[in-house]
């Protein structure tokens, strides 16, 4: 019987300045101090990470990165390293997220970059994948995503996977207040499970985390957690409030 413990994250996008993000930082941490059975993951902007991390380091909360550059340093305005953000404190990274595919060009070769660089430098990746709307009307979902996970993690090796998390995002569910249908949800966590299955075998698909991400609320969290194959969610919107996000932590 395999076990995967939750992981609820919230990407916080391009809101919050760095003391906005460390009152939130605080409310959150008071309301989920005692949560022990659940991980807990927030993803500020760059500019808040370190006074993020002042707050949180004592708690069950760890910092994640929305972004990164593979390359260590070098002569590359306005990109980020892994070094740094582990300086900064950050476990977790989310990379290729929908709105960096959509507004900065990102494609799955610079994700596989990414993802290497995170591995590498031992930062959790949260891989992002998933369909259009277009995509998923014309029947398209699970090539798409077949197509995403697998050029996604080219050239990784089963033993360099253990701690990356799959977030599965419908594009047609980010801040849009259209939830995927828990079914809908299962449906496609079961299908990603079978991707990594036939890539790197039943012990890492049976043990991998995929996340649900898309309009995920408290009165939408309890219904998805009780999928057998939603290990998780990545929350958008409702992080942004430490009260929301803290029930969305606390799912029943
Ligand atoms: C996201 O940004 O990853 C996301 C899922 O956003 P929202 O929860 O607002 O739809």
């Amino acid at each position: 019987m395999e076990i995967r413990r939750p992981l609820i994250a919230g990407n916080w996008k391009m809101c919050k300045t760095g003391p906005e993000a460390v009152e939130t930082a605080k409310q959150l941490v008071a309301l989920v101090r005692d949560v022990t059975e659940v991980d807990v993951m927030i993803a500020p902007p760059f500019t808040a990470l370190s006074p993020v991390y002042d707050v949180i380091r004592e708690s069950p909360v760890a910092l994640g990165a929305q972004n990164l550059f593979w390359e260590p340093e070098g002569a590359y305005t306005g990109e980020i390293s892994v070094g740094m953000l582990k300086a900064a404190g950050c476990r977790y990274v989310i990379i290729g997220h929908s709105e960096r595919r959509q507004y900065f060009g990102e494609t799955d070769e610079t994700v596989n970059r990414k993802i290497r660089a995170a591995i590498r430098g031992q930062l959790m990746p949260v891989l992002c994948v998933g369909e259009s709307e277009a995509e998923r009307v014309s029947e398209n979902t699970f090539s798409v995503l077949d197509k995403q996970i697998r050029n996604g993690l080219k050239n990784i090796s089963s033993g360099d996977l253990g701690t990356l998390v799959i977030a599965y995002e419908p594009i047609w569910a980010i801040g849009t207040g259209k939830t995927a249908s828990r079914e809908q949800a299962q449906e496609v966590h079961k299908f990603l499970r079978s991707v990594i299955e036939k890539k790197y075998g039943n012990l890492l698909a049976k043990s991998i985390r995929i996340q649900y991400g898309g309009s995920v609320k408290s009165n939408n969290i309890d219904a998805l957690m009780q999928m057998p194959d939603v290990d998780g969610a990545l929350v958008g919107g409702a992080s942004l409030d430490a009260e929301s996000f803290g029930r969305i932590v606390r799912f029943e």
